[in-house]
C-alpha cells in the first residue's frame, strides 16, 4: 500500500438502485450544445453547432435530497437537466438524472474573450446527480425529460431529440479523450435553461430513473 504525505480524499461514489455496492466516479465528461432547441435559446446556429465537451472533477457531485450552497461569485446559476450515462467495465453500466449547474455570467465572460469555461461549469457542487439506474433492460431512446423549479416545469423534451446519440458521444470520447470504468458522461440539456435562486428547489427527472432533488440555500 502507498504511504501518503497526508490523507487521501474519499473517493466519489454515487448509490445504485438495488445494489448495496456503489458505483465509483473517476471523471466526468459533459457534451454542449446536444438539443436543437437549447442550441437556439443560446442564439446560435443550429446547423454549424457542433457538440462542445467538458469536464467537471468528481468532486463536484452533488447527491439527491442535498441542499447547495450558493454558488460564490456569481448572480446567474442556470440549471441544465440532463441523461447521465454512467460507464462501467463493458461499456454502459447505469443512468442517472443529472443537473449541469452553470455559472451563467462567468459563462458569458469566458465566451466573449475565448477563453475557457472551468470558472463557469467546473465549481463546487455543480454536478448534482440521482442514483444510478443499471442499464440492464432500460430503454430510454424515446424517454421524456424534465425539469421542475419549485414545482413547476420549466424544461422538457424527449431524449430522442439529441443531436448527437449516447453512442456517438461514446464513440467520440473513447476515441478523442479516454473513456475507462467510473466516467460520467453528462448528455446535454433540452431548452428551458434558467436561473435558481436561495430558496429553489430543483427536481429533475427521466422516466423510468430517479429523480434529482436538489435546494439552494
Ligand atoms: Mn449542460
Amino acid at each position: 500500500m502507498s504511504k501518503f504525505a497526508f490523507p487521501p480524499a474519499d473517493p466519489v461514489s454515487l448509490p445504485i438502485i438495488g445494489m448495496d455496492a456503489r458505483f465509483p466516479v473517476r471523471r466526468i465528461y459533459c457534451v454542449g450544445k446536444n438539443y436543437a432547441d437549447h442550441v437556439k435559446e443560446m442564439g446560435e446556429d443550429v446547423k454549424r453547432s457542433e457538440p462542445v465537451f467538458f469536464t467537471k472533477a468528481a468532486e463536484t457531485i452533488v447527491h439527491s435530497d442535498s441542499n447547495i450552497p450558493y454558488p460564490p461569485n456569481t448572480k446567474d446559476v442556470h440549471y441544465e437537466v440532463e441523461l447521465v450515462v454512467a460507464i462501467g467495465p463493458d461499456g454502459i453500466y447505469a443512468y442517472g438524472v443529472g443537473i449541469d449547474l452553470t455559472r451563467r455570467d462567468l459563462q458569458a465572460l469566458a465566451k466573449s474573450k475565448g477563453g475557457p469555461w472551468a470558472r463557469a461549469k467546473n465549481f463546487h457542487y455543480s454536478a448534482p446527480c440521482s442514483a444510478l439506474t443499471p442499464a440492464g433492460r432500460i430503454h430510454l431512446e424515446t424517454a421524456k425529460i424534465v425539469l421542475r423549479k419549485n414545482g413547476e416545469i420549466v424544461q422538457h423534451g424527449c431524449l430522442s431529440h439529441m443531436i448527437w446519440s449516447v453512442d456517438e458521444i461514446i464513440s467520440r470520447l473513447k476515441t478523442d479523450m479516454d473513456l475507462q470504468a467510473g466516467d460520467l458522461i453528462y448528455t446535454g440539456t433540452p431548452a428551458g435553461v434558467g436561473p435558481a435562486k436561495i430558496g429553489d428547489e430543483l427536481s429533475g427527472g427521466i422516466e423510468g430513473l430517479e429523480r434529482i432533488t436538489v435546494r439552494f440555500i
